[in-house]
């Protein structure tokens, strides 16, 4: 595995996402298969200790904040869309009553009842579940070590191949030397940076800012997601944060996408401190919790999205090269690395008959 970032993997999206896990996310193909891989995961390698696995309930919210936010203000405005594959678009469901007019839960008490218009399940319980991901992602990675994956630190600037076969990857390594490694199969899973090595690649980047906030001592905030839509009721600027209570009580809060242009790598990327302020003011003019919390981090990364639409791109590009096999394009739902969707079911064959191959395990 060669990873560009000086600070090893996860520095992108996957250390930084939400890390909500849901079998209602899409498409539907892959969600039936990874989901319960994460299950199992979770339960052979201890992934509620190591990596914050839980079972979350989640739902979306409505509707006025109290505070009054800034007018002008940097950041985004593109939605990240998490809710736009779902069937029947962004309609949560309606489920289990509450003691309250506005349906809010009982326990859900880090969100103010006054200003609330409507909050709704989005799934049935058992349906949703939640990781850390920087602690899911360096997890797998150390899992992969164990399995014989071998680390090393560099920028691949081009991917080698004779006639319409792979045979290895160029890269610059830390010393800024060029070096080669031969290989008969290549997986390129590098995110938004995928086109920068398969120049057609048909993947966008969008970056989002996010902080994580941790609640003033003796506050504990109860295992929700929301999925909010705030209007300021001065201003009626509309805002639609996601928010992420987390198992160790740390909260993660997303704003919306930008168009600002991808960087060379991961270290690279600016972090707007504005955009970052304004998702806390939005998520704190709803919670007296949050507001009264510490700003733990602020921080961006970029999402990659297929901009024919669908996605995510998974499987052998025999096309371009026999052995090039691509993981690209997850939008803003992740899937546990390497799960195929029932139409790659074939080509994901062939990703883990390579990999056993790698390791000596199977005949070619
Ligand atoms: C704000 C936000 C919230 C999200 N929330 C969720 C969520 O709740 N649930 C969910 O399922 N998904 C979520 N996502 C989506 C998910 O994070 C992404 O789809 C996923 O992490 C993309 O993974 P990736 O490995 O393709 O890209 P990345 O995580 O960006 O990794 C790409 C890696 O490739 C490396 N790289 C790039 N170029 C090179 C090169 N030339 N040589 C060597 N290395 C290179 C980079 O350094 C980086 O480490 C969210 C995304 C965002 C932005």
């Amino acid at each position: 595995m060669i990873e560009a970032s000086d600070h090893g993997p996860a520095q992108g999206a996957s250390g930084k996402a939400g890390g909500l896990v849901a079998r209602w996310a899409y498409p539907k193909e892959i969600v039936d298969i990874s989901f319960d891989e994460h299950v199992k995961l979770a339960m052979e390698h201890n992934g509620k200790d190591r990596w914050g696995w839980r079972y979350v309930n989640c739902g979306s919210w409505e509707k006025r904040g109290e505070v009054v936010l800034p007018e002008e203000v940097a950041g985004g405005t593109k939605s990240l869309e998490k809710t736009l594959g779902l069937p029947g678009g962004h309609k949560p469901i309606r489920s289990k009553k509450t003691r309250k007019a506005n349906d809010l839960p009982e326990d859900l008490l880090w969100v103010k009842e006054g200003l609330t218009d409507s909050y709704a399940p989005m799934a049935k319980d058992g349906s949703t579940a939640q990781v850390h991901p920087y602690l899911f992602t360096t997890s797998m990675f150390e899992l992969a070590k164990t399995n014989g994956v071998k680390y090393l630190k560099g920028k691949v600037t081009s991917i080698l191949c004779t006639g319409n076969v792979v045979t290895g990857v160029e890269y610059t390594n830390r010393e800024k030397e060029t070096e080669r490694i031969s290989a008969t199969h290549v997986i390129l899973a590098a995110g938004a940076w995928s086109p920068t090595l398969i120049k057609d690649l048909p993947i966008t980047a969008t970056r989002a800012h996010s902080i994580t906030i941790r609640p003033k001592e003796g506050v504990t905030i109860a295992p929700y997601v929301l999925f909010t839509e705030i209007v300021n009721f001065r201003t009626s600027a509309y805002s639609s944060p996601e928010i992420y209570a987390r198992p160790d009580n740390e909260v993660y809060a997303c704003g919306p996408g930008d168009d600002r242009p991808l960087p060379s790598t991961v270290d690279d990327v600016i972090v707007d401190q504005l955009s970052c302020d304004l998702i806390y003011s939005n998520i704190s003019s709803i919670s007296q919790e949050l507001r009264e919390g510490t700003v733990e981090k602020r921080q961006a990364c970029y999402l990659p999205t297929v901009s024919s639409g669908g996605g995510p791109i998974i499987g052998e590009a025999t096309q371009i090269a026999k052995g090039l096999f691509i993981g690209t394009g997850h939008t803003c739902w992740v899937r546990f690395a390497g799960s195929p969707s029932a139409r790659h079911i074939d080509e994901f064959s062939v990703l883990n008959r390579a990999f056993q191959m790698h390791q000596g395990r199977q005949e070619p």
